[in-house]
């Protein structure tokens, strides 16, 4: 395929949106796929197990489909962009990969926070947006009140908007035609020197890592050796093609053209998301963007029968093949023994991180409250914190800690009118600051109220736990939010610490804002004491900052033995008791004489 004969786009859009669906269409219109009896709505491109149960695009996917158009064949090649905030940058960098974009509108909700977080992102790279209005076979579908919204949002002029159902497939004919007619075919030279932007990998299990590419320029062939500019290693291509939508090899790949290479790579993590590619011998400049992925979002995460760390820290090894963006570090905790601390992009990526080991692992494991990495500046340096045991004890003048920071997110927020005080509220109760908005929108009279934007900053630490299902709930699950990282700032936080019989429990420590400790410390306290069982004698359970309890309840002494009741009754089921109770011994932990069933530590942590 010669470049006028290619499209690189991709579809954008709020979650739930469409764009799944979408792409499913697409790739039947071409004839890429077969149709799928009706009623079966299980998308092509959402590969993973948990993508499918959660409806969510977790990792970008990629198609190349083939479509005539005025009697001529065009190349058309698709990139699946991941749907949610936790994934900004993946979204940036498929995007590097593409000239135009389907910026998608679900036309019974409107625009939506990332509606316009990835219509600014596409924006920014200089790609043609088409803007597609979704759903309109929907009843609650208001087109004309949608499309005046992204005209005064994004400056979009009306006419230029299409009008689609992905679902049955109503005008998404007109799509295809949009894509080559408006998208720019990609502007690399054939004979140029090799250069490829290495955009995204999977892992297979016999061949090693295979990397997505976009060729901006050259010729690639199987056996030709290659470079990367990152990391200066040299491979040799085994195999070669594109995505249609399966692996289907091809003899070359040439400027223009998106498809996948497998190289001697065995190791995920030499596949650098944003790298250059070029051919051994032939330097070329690399391509700007390249920003390794940060973990924001931090835990620990142990296996409940401590004798199974091997077995989980296998798992998560063989998951991180698939998702390079998890970091990984041993870690041990003296209440739950040997674990792993993890690094996510955000609390979704955890979620869905955790499902997949759930699966993969057979079995629940207990993950430690999130963190996000804090900045402690003494005197002398600078420290990233991401756990709590490494926080230092006191912050206050007598401490060589100079100041303590952390991240902070600038959040949007679109809202109806009518729950704009709640999201207000929802906001300062979680030290919003530079709060803000404004209307989208003036409404359209009795069937639905004007919508607003709602901007602030927050602390990320404030939106890693419950924050989204909070806004969810207090909106009627109309707001819809999105973030984008905002440096650090200075703050008032301290370490506490749970104390079972005055021995703090390591794994439970927290580093908490100073106007949140008491409310914090009284929550938590109350849930140990439901939760850890009674003692032979009477145990404190106390949060503590430094040396000053925050907060205190007292678990009362069990009155006698736990068989005590049973004399007299049925032998067997006494016998039994006995039983449970030895197997249960071994895997207790003591924590200041108090024994305590690692199940606990599930049950402490497993919700907020
Ligand atoms: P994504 O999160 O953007 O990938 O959205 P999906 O493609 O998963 O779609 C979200 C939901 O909307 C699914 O239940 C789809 O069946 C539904 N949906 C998508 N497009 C349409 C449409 O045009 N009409 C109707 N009625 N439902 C749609
Ligand atoms: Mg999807």
């Amino acid at each position: 395929y010669p470049s006028e004969l290619i499209r690189n786009f991709s579809i954008i859009a709020h979650i739930d949106h469409g764009k799944s669906t979408l792409a499913d269409r697409l790739l039947e219109l071409t004839g890429t796929i077969q149709k799928k009896e009706s009623g079966t709505n299980k998308q092509v491109l959402d590969k993973l197990k948990v993508e499918r149960e959660r409806g969510i695009t977790v990792k970008a996917q990629t198609a190349s489909m083939i479509h005539s158009f005025n009697g001529q064949q065009h190349l058309l090649n698709l990139i699946d962009t991941p749907g949610h905030v936790d994934f900004a940058w993946e979204v940036a960098r498929s995007l590097a990969a593409c000239e135009g974009a389907l910026l998608l509108v679900d036309s019974t909700q409107g625009v939506q926070a990332q509606t316009i977080s990835v219509f600014h992102v596409a924006r920014e790279r200089g790609l043609k947006i088409i803007p597609v209005l979704n759903k309109i076979d929907m009843p609650a579908s208001q087109p004309e009140r949608i499309a005046a919204q992204m005209q005064s949002t994004f400056d979009i002029n009306p006419e230029d908007i299409l009008h689609i159902s992905a679902k049955t497939g109503q005008g998404v004919e007109s799509i295809l035609e949009a894509i080559v007619k408006r998208i720019p075919p990609p502007s690399g030279h054939t004979k140029a020197p090799l250069k490829a932007l290495l955009f995204d990998s999977l892992y297979d299990r016999y061949r090693g890592v295979i990397s997505l590419i976009n060729i901006q320029d050259g010729t690639l062939r199987k056996g030709d050796k290659i470079a990367s500019c990152h990391t200066r290693k040299k491979y040799e291509v085994t195999e070669l093609g594109i995505m249609h939508p399966e692996e289907l090899p091809t003899t070359s790949l040439q400027s223009g053209q998106v498809g996948y290479i497998a190289c001697n790579m065995k190791n995920s993590s030499e596949a650098h998301i944003g790298d250059t590619l070029h051919r051994v011998g032939e330097p070329v400049e690399p391509m700007e963007g390249f920003q390794p992925t940060k973990a924001m979002v931090y835990a620990g995460i142990f296996p409940i029968d401590s004798n199974d760390f091997l077995k989980l820290e296998e798992s998560i090894k063989r998951l991180t093949l698939t998702d390079r963006s998890v970091t990984v570090t041993r870690e041990s905790s003296s209440a739950l023994g040997q674990g792993c601390r993890l690094g996510f992009l955000g609390t979704l990526h955890m979620d869905v991180f955790r499902q997949r080991l759930e699966d993969e692992y057979d079995a629940n494991v207990i993950i430690t409250a999130p963190t996000v990495p804090y900045k402690v500046i003494y005197k002398d340096r600078t420290v990233l914190v991401s756990n709590p045991t490494e926080f230092p004890e006191v912050t206050d003048s007598t401490s060589n800690v100079k100041e303590v920071q952390e991240p902070i997110v600038n959040a949007s927020i679109i809202v109806p009118d009518d729950y704009l005080g709640e999201i207000m509220d929802l906001c300062f109760s979680h030290r919003a600051d530079s709060l803000d908005h404004r209307y989208l929108d003036s409404g359209s009279g009795s069937t639905s109220s004007a919508r607003a934007i709602v901007t602030c900053t927050l602390p990320l630490s404030e939106i890693v736990t419950g924050f989204f299902s909070e806004l969810k709930s207090r909106s009627s699950g109309f707001a819809s939010f999105d973030y984008e990282e905002g440096g650090y700032a200075k703050s008032n936080l301290a370490k506490m610490v749970f104390l079972l019989n005055s021995r703090p429990i390591d794994a439970l420590a927290l580093i908490v804002h100073r106007s949140a400790q008491q409310a914090i410390g009284r929550a938590w306290v109350k849930k140990l004491h439901s939760i850890i069982p009674r003692q032979m004698f009477e145990v404190p359970i106390q949060a503590a900052i430094g040396k000053k309890i925050i907060a205190r309840e007292t678990l009362s002494a069990m009155r006698a033995d736990v068989t005590a009741s049973l004399y007299g009754g049925d032998v067997t089921r006494k016998m039994k008791l006995l039983e449970n109770q030895k197997a249960s011994k071994r895997k207790m932990k003591r924590i200041g004489q108090v024994d305590l069933p690692q199940e606990a530590f599930y049950d402490i942590l497993k919700s907020k």
